[in-house]
């Protein structure tokens, strides 16, 4: 099935005018013929690793069937098309969940590999590479090859965080973790300095599986780097309070001008971190891990101009200096970012060529869209990342130079060898341009 479309990335920008071939199993995914196409997952890059101006997008969200599950041992195979929501509503009940999980289930299973995404258990559980046991990828010549650590490894290491261009995931086959309960027990506490975080983060990552904070960027002076820890971990058997489900709410249509703004960034973080909390609760794990989902359409708010997510990783040597610089260069932009995310990754090197995860600390930002006043910020603080021997996430970017990209992630010229000749993205064609 084609047809022309608007299909855009989570962050709105930028534009983009695709052909689309929907997606359906068992049938030829090249049928259509056409040349530069790249698959489409659900949209949630922030940039244009999902967009191919001019190409045609293969929406893999039509490949939606599941394979096999065992509950017995945990492993599942299902189309690379169906949603982390999905494969959580069918194996929550029966005490297994994934091992390692974004900040949205609102995710597909080959947008989850091409991208290799964390969690924030990666300081014990490394990125979405580690979970899987195999897939199968179609090339554009029509081969199939199944990859797995041991199995095609090359294949395998090429096409985890591949940005979808090394052909179609047709399916994908991951180990669960065992659960007893899936609600989470949660803490958290308000740190008042970059080096409280530090602190807090070593005490709180020994006891907890689970660990994230967000951080008030819009704080200056005594109240740089101040912010609040959360840290989780699925609670024992027979543990739960009642609940009265609660409704998603959406966000109807974009505004004209972005709502969130350096009045509104300042008004919510202030409040943001005062607000009173209790140290200790229970959570459904909707709530502790994806907090965002429950306002659907949350991007719109950001208006028509779309917004920019900046996340790098600086390693630890010189994280607490660069994310001081990061900080101090944001607030002085007055551009602050209402969800400031701050991470540790842990050791565990990730399996993909160019696999964002790396030990380090890793920040993430959301800016409205505000024309070269914020890509030049963002190029201030690519100065920054750079120079403190950091990299940037592809899948929240949509502005890197191709100069920075590649020395962000120098497999790039051996990875080349393993695109598909039929496939392309505007990310991939614009770091390549200069
Ligand atoms: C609220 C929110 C929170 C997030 N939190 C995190 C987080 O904590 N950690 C993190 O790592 N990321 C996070 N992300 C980013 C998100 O997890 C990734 O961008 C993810 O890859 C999106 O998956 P998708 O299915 O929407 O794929 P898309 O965005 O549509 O595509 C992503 C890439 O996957 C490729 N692809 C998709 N399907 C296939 C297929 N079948 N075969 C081959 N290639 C394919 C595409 O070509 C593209 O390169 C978050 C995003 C949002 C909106």
């Amino acid at each position: 099935m084609t047809g022309q479309a608007s299909l855009g990335s989570w962050g709105r920008y930028p534009p983009a005018r695709q052909n689309r071939w929907v997606l359906t199993p068992g049938a030829d995914p090249f049928a259509s013929r056409a040349e530069r196409v790249l698959a489409f997952g659900n949209g949630r890059s922030y940039g244009d690793v999902c967009l191919n101006d001019g190409g045609t997008l293969l929406l893999a969200r039509g490949l939606d069937r599941f394979i096999a599950f065992d509950p017995a041992t945990g492993v599942l195979r299902a189309e690379a098309g169906v949603l982390l929501a999905e494969i959580l509503a069918l194996v929550v009940p029966q005490g297994w969940f994934l091992a390692v999980t974004p900040g949205t289930q609102f995710v597909t299973l080959g947008g989850a590999v091409a991208n290799d995404v964390h969690g924030k258990n990666h300081h014990l559980a490394g990125s979405f590479g580690e979970q899987l046991q195999a897939f199968e990828l179609l090339r554009s010549d029509g081969s199939r090859l199944t990859c797995g650590p041991d199995t095609n490894a090359d294949w395998f290491r090429a096409t985890v965080g591949g940005l979808g261009l090394t052909g179609l995931i047709a399916w994908v086959e991951i180990r669960l973790q065992r659960i007893a309960n899936p609600w989470i027990v949660a803490e958290s506490r308000r740190f008042a300095s970059l080096e409280e975080f530090f602190t807090l983060n070593d005490e709180y990552e020994a006891r907890y599986p689970y660990t994230v904070s967000w951080i008030d960027c819009a704080a200056t002076g005594k109240g740089l780097g101040r912010g609040l820890y959360l840290a989780g971990q699925h609670a024992p058997p027979g543990v739960a309070v009642p609940v009265t489900p609660r409704r998603s709410l959406s966000v109807p249509f974009a505004p004209p001008v972005s709502l969130v703004n350096t009045w509104s960034v300042r008004g919510f973080n202030q409040l943001y971190y005062h607000l009173p909390r209790p140290a200790r609760t229970l959570l459904p794990y909707r709530a502790f891990f994806y907090p965002l989902d429950h306002l659907l359409e949350w991007n719109r708010l950001y208006g028509k101009r779309g917004f920019f997510q900046y996340q790098c990783v600086i390693p630890p040597g010189s994280a607490l200096e660069a994310l001081r610089e990061i900080l101090a260069r944001i607030a002085a932009s007055g551009q602050g970012s209402m969800l400031a995310v701050l991470k540790r990754f842990g050791e565990r090197t990730s399996g993909g060529l160019l696999s964002f995860p790396r030990p380090g600390v890793t920040l993430a930002l959301d800016f409205p869209n505000l024309g070269q006043k914020t890509l030049a910020l963002l190029d201030r603080l690519d100065e920054v990342t750079r120079q403190a021997g950091g990299a940037v996430y592809p899948a929240k970017d949509a502005r890197m130079s191709g100069d920075h990209f590649r020395h962000y992630f120098p497999n790039w010229a051996t990875f080349t060898d393993f695109i598909d000749p039929r496939f392309s993205s505007s990310f991939w064609r614009r770091v390549m341009a200069d």
